[in-house]
């Protein structure tokens, strides 16, 4: 017998993580209510709930995007690929369970590592601590 609810079933995206997650999209900067999210907390995938990011290593970097200059624990919750579209080379961010685009990571952030990791709102879910 088939249960068209069990956790088998993809997890319904909302319209905007949809584009994001599974269409490569880009939300407009400043639109996520995480830009201004401060609390401590873990910004999981928002498509299939794997640790991404952890709020300790979140910052405003002025882009219009919610940014980390890390990923959660030793990273293994996001992988990394080259991205050629737009006429630019980019490191495009997914996450690594479910291969949702979450966005790019860039050589610009702030110490110890010295990387920004630009991520659509749209593509995180958080839980307060
Ligand atoms: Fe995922």
């Amino acid at each position: 017998m088939t249960d068209s609810k069990t956790d088998a079933q993809p997890k319904a995206l909302s319209p905007e993580a949809e584009y994001v997650l599974r269409h490569h999209g880009t939300e407009r900067p400043g639109t996520s209510p995480l830009n201004r999210e401060k609390r401590p907390g873990v910004y999981a995938c928002a498509g299939c709930g794997t640790e991404l990011f952890v709020s300790d290593t979140k910052y405003e970097s002025g882009s219009g995007w919610p940014s980390f200059w890390a990923p959660a624990g030793a990273g293994e919750g996001v992988a990394t690929t080259t991205d050629r579209s737009h006429g630019m080379v980019r490191t495009e961010v997914h996450c690594a369970k479910c291969q949702g685009h979450l966005g790019h990571v860039f050589p610009d952030g702030p110490q110890p590592t010295g990387l920004r990791y630009c991520i659509n709102g749209a593509a995180l879910s958080f839980r307060p601590k």
